[in-house]
């Protein structure tokens, strides 16, 4: 993915709030989601952020605003999902993004603009739904010192599981619990162990947890039986977003041996509404590089383009907002800050270990990309971690309370972002969910 003019740092819209300081949607991200006016009966359709309004993609098609490839890529975005754009393919996604970068320029004619000015609505006005049917959804476990932490928790011992270092691994999740940003869930109830118990309890979740995540949206599929070499992984991947593997840890660690994660994960998953396309991320590519006397992926998990610039510079931030954060209007209180790039495997790296058994993704498919920890422990992506277990509470600054693990009414909103010299600021917005009071049963 190259370097392009939908790149150029100088580059401005006639969308004015597009020029915002800060502003997370600049020309140079467009990034794509599903919306509706909030409160309205109207059909939910694909869109593209810009400043602080949403372009209706399909209906500015309408008004022949495109054509050719372009035309093709916006009528199939104008759907009630973007399964039809996603299945499309990184040469139709190009010929959009072009169109939407000169629509939307502050260059652009007085023809283009008018029939794109009235197919803007306001971003405060709309409500967001997930961006695809989702079929399936698979969460990797790629940050090697969230595996080493947590790993301390379970197995002080022996932290990293032996085949960590050789190949990104990861287990099935549960599509249907995942959710758009602002959607609240109820805390879940389930079975725990206790330490030093001879039987489990029944109850509400006492360890709830948040998991700092970005997640990957997959672009055309691969047919049952026919892996994607790794070459070839990015161009079945459309684009990312933030996501919040919410985990009930005390569920968690009393069922996944030997099978893994069923019901301590199981109960909601939170994704950003817009997807930042991989083309719109192209600036930000660091080399994938592996500490001095680590193994080497084998050949299969290997690349010169993965090895040059496979890892993704993404800027990403936990904040936790309480109840009595919000009592006093208060933002909340940063928990946690790191990069994407610390991921010991990479997105394209993921694409050819799911597909290298010959399992087929399909467009709209969902993976997560595990826990985001950075090396030093300001960087931990969960409470468990920052905790240690939950054997030291972690500080909220602002408010003068401590948390171990999350309580009722608490607000989890993940930010990410991505800058460097040269290029353009852009954003991923927000990911958000509040923890609503378990359901008793
Ligand atoms: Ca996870």
């Amino acid at each position: 993915m190259t370097i392009n003019r939908t790149h150029d740092q100088r580059a401005g819209s006639w969308v004015a709030s597009a020029q915002a300081t800060a502003c997370d949607f600049p020309i140079q991200n467009l990034p794509f989601g599903v919306f509706r006016r909030a409160g309205s009966s109207e059909h939910f359709r694909g869109g593209v952020a810009i400043g602080d309004q949403v372009l209706d993609v399909g209906a500015a098609a309408s008004k022949g605003a495109f054509s050719g490839a372009a035309l093709a890529a916006a009528t199939a975005c104008g759907r009630r999902t973007l399964n039809e754009l996603l299945a499309l393919g990184p040469a139709a996604w190009h010929a959009l993004r072009e169109a939407l970068f000169d629509s939307l320029h502050a260059n652009a004619g007085p023809a283009a603009r008018d029939a794109l000015a009235s197919c803007l609505v306001p971003q405060r006005e709309v409500e967001m739904a997930l961006p695809t049917h989702i079929g399936n959804y698979t969460d990797f476990y790629t940050s090697i010192h969230h595996a080493r932490n947590v790993g301390r928790v379970v197995r002080p011992d022996d932290p990293l599981t032996p085949n960590f270092q050789w190949m990104p691994i990861a287990y099935h999740g549960r599509a249907s619990s995942v959710v758009v940003s602002g959607t609240p869930f109820h805390r879940p109830m389930g079975q725990a162990m206790p330490p030093g118990a001879k039987a489990p309890v029944y109850g509400a979740c006492a360890r709830l947890d948040f998991e700092l995540e970005m997640g990957v949206w997959i672009g055309p599929g691969n047919p049952l039986g026919q892996p994607v070499p790794i070459a070839q992984a990015e161009a079945h991947v459309f684009g990312m977003c933030l996501l919040n593997d919410w985990s009930a840890r005390d569920h968690q660690f009393w069922e996944m041996a030997p099978l893994g994660p069923f019901l301590g994960k199981n109960f909601c998953t939170s994704v950003s509404p817009w997807i930042v396309t991989l083309e719109a991320l192209a600036p930000y590519r660091v080399p994938f590089e592996r500490p001095a006397g680590d193994p080497l992926p084998l050949a299969y998990l290997d690349d010169p383009a993965v090895r040059a610039g496979g890892s993704l510079d993404v800027q990403l931030e936990v904040r936790l907002q309480s109840p009595v954060h919000r009592a006093r209007s208060l933002a909340g209180d940063r928990l946690s800050a790191t990069s994407f790039r610390h991921q010991y495997w990479t997105v394209a790296q993921m694409v050819a270990q799911h597909t290298v058994g010959g399992c087929n993704l399909q467009s709209g498919d969902l993976l997560g990309t595990g826990t985001i920890s950075g090396p030093t422990p300001g960087e931990a992506g969960a409470l468990v971690e920052l905790s240690a277990g939950g054997t030291r509470a972690v500080p909220l600054q602002s408010s003068g309370e401590e948390r171990r693990f999350l309580q009722d009414g608490d607000c989890v909103i993940l930010r990410g972002w991505c800058e460097r010299p040269g290029a353009a600021r852009i954003g991923f917005g927000e990911c958000r969910g509040e923890v609503l009071p378990a359901v008793e049963s």
